[in-house]
């Protein structure tokens, strides 16, 4: 396995959890870019976004249940940002769908740039 958000899901490779449950895990940003910047990911692995199908979508929506749970539990009562990149012009560096959780201040109004 090459895949390095599979190996912290796997436990290889050390994160900071802030919420599992069987579909989903979610750790902190090694790099936070706001006060709260929180990676979503499903233990399933799928690519990117574009990725997503019918046979995968369940575990795309077990994600996004799980997000209102990782902002409760991060204490983002105000409001937040939910982001995926995809692909070369997206930016995307890790090759495994996650969901940036970014809030803890109010956020820039441009995301284009
Ligand atoms: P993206 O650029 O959208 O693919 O996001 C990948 C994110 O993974 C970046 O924000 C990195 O800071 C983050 N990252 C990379 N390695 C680790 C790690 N070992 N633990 C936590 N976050 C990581
Ligand atoms: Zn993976």
């Amino acid at each position: 396995m090459s895949c390095l958000f599979c190996k912290i899901i796997a436990g290889e490779i050390p994160s900071a959890k802030v919420y599992e449950d069987e579909k989903v895990y979610a750790f902190k940003d090694i790099s936070p870019q706001a006060p709260v910047h929180v990676l979503v990911v499903p233990r399933e692995h799928i690519e990117s976004a574009d990725k997503i199908d019918a046979t995968n979508s369940a575990t795309v929506a077990a994600v996004f249940e799980a997000i209102p749970k990782v902002a409760t539990a991060c204490g983002l009562t105000c409001g937040y940002r939910v982001i995926t990149n995809i692909g070369e012009d997206g930016c995307q560096s890790v090759k495994h769908i996650h969901f940036h959780i970014l809030g803890g201040e109010k956020l820039p109004e441009n995301m284009g740039n």
